[in-house]
């Protein structure tokens, strides 16, 4: 019947994965998992040691369900088995010669994991980025900028290589470039899509504004985004001000894999049940909680070989649904990130999740995308300080218009009545990978 249809009409990149019936899809992700336990068991001596300390044996594993009794893997173990069998730790299953990529990650919190890839993972690797890339509308033909530093964070390789590798568009690198020189090159050319944390996205067109140059003009159809939260408020600006939409997606070095994708409904990311398994646990007492409720992602690689995570605790709080989706892809939804657990920060007996002050900070008219949340106690009392840059010049109706402005929206929002710190316009670093806006200062000055 359609036997002329251009295979770029298509929908999905591998429909026969990403719409599989969910009885097939939930046979093979437990083939998947008896495999890959079976597979690390023989092949990691620091999963053989977690297994063996548990009294766990590969076929007491056979369905995902059974993973409940295999113990976490947690950054600190990264870390501590790093130290102690440097560089990879005895979790690489696979002899070093065979490792064709050095990784490291970005080092948000505590010191730089690393890993390495084979050709094969690698490979496999890109197969996942071509699922986002392709949900996100890319298609041979367009022109893609991935912008960032090419170093050692996975992050962004993944969507830059698997853009002329799998899908077949064509990749302008600006690795070398500085943000002016981003903008000019996506100006000249006509860039299709970019891909980039949100406050990366955000602050292109900060910049090209100052630049004189309307974005919007650029013709930029996608924005793929990663790497941290995307608050509600921060999407609709981003696309407002790019003229484009937005495509969530999620993944982390771990696990090796973007596992979760964004689809057109923009209702949580599908989460590819044949290539990691996702668990969300109460981060107090590790149990399951009940689908549809908030708690950590735990993430276990089915698919990669060289140094697959095993119930990796990602310390990002989201929520699993299993509700079908309109856009016929048959993989469960997680929500969108909530946060990082250690980003919660409990202040006055009230839990504060930064994302929800992003999103007044980035639904506020006038307002620069930077902003920082510190926590600071002053005679015994905490207070929740907001620093916030108005894009307008600075004088004081300005200063007070802002105050009063987000003062009103936080104490309505979370019930606190911020401290607010109104800066000049560039005064707050931006990051273009992970960016860390919360700081706690009271745990400094209490010990
Ligand atoms: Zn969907």
């Amino acid at each position: 019947l359609n036997m002329t249809m251009d295979p770029r009409d298509r929908k999905y990149w591998k429909p026969e994965i990403e719409t599989m019936p969910r009885d097939a899809l939930t046979a093979l992700q437990n083939r998947l998992l008896r495999e890959q336990i079976a597979y690390v068991y023989e092949q990691s001596p620091f999963y053989r040691r977690k297994f063996d300390a548990e009294g766990i044996t590969p076929a007491d594993i056979q369905t995902a369900d059974d993973l409940q009794h295999v113990p976490f893997t947690t950054k600190e173990e990264y870390e501590e088995e790093q130290r102690r069998h440097p560089p990879y730790g005895g979790m690489l299953c696979v002899p070093q010669d065979q490792l064709t990529r050095y990784w490291t990650t970005s080092g948000t919190t505590g010191r730089p994991r690393v890993f390495g890839t084979t050709t094969d993972d690698y490979l496999d690797y890109l197969e996942s980025a071509a699922r986002v890339l392709w949900a996100g509308g890319v298609r041979p033909g367009w022109k893609v900028m991935v912008p960032f530093a090419h170093g050692h964070w996975i992050g962004l390789w993944g969507v830059f290589d698997a853009t002329w590798y799998k899908v077949g568009a064509q990749i302008v690198p600006v690795g070398g470039y500085d943000t002016k020189g981003r903008i000019l090159k996506m100006a000249e050319i006509g860039i299709d899509a970019f891909c980039g944390t949100p406050t990366y996205a955000a602050y292109l067109s900060e910049v090209a504004r100052e630049m004189g140059i309307d974005v919007k003009a650029i013709g930029v159809k996608s924005i793929l985004m990663a790497g941290e939260p995307a608050a509600d408020a921060t999407r609709r600006f981003i696309e407002d001000t790019w003229g484009a939409r937005t495509v969530d997606f999620y993944g982390n070095t771990e696990n090796l894999s973007y596992h979760g994708v964004d689809c057109e409904t923009q209702t949580g990311f599908h989460f590819w049940e044949d290539r990691v398994v996702a668990e969300v646990i109460d981060p107090v007492t590790g149990k399951r909680v009940e689908d549809g409720a908030e708690g950590e992602l735990v993430c276990t690689n089915l698919t990669a070989k060289s140094m697959p995570a095993i119930r990796f605790r990602t310390h990002d709080l989201t929520r699993l649904t299993k509700e079908p989706c309109a856009c016929g892809r048959t993989h469960n939804r997680i929500q969108y990130i909530l946060g990082r657990r250690e980003n919660v920060v409990k202040i006055r007996d009230i839990n504060i999740y930064p994302r929800v002050i992003e999103d007044l900070v980035r639904s506020t008219e006038g307002l620069g995308s930077e902003f920082r949340i510190i926590f600071e106690r002053d005679r015994g009392l905490d207070y929740l300080k907001l620093q916030i840059e108005p894009l307008e010049g600075l004088n004081d109706s300005v200063r007070k218009k802002y105050e009063e402005q987000i003062q009103l929206k936080v104490k309505t929002a979370i019930g606190i009545t911020p401290r607010i710190e109104v800066l000049p316009h560039g005064t707050l670093e931006v990051s273009q990978q992970k960016a860390n806006r919360v700081i706690d200062k009271r745990l400094a000055k209490e010990s």
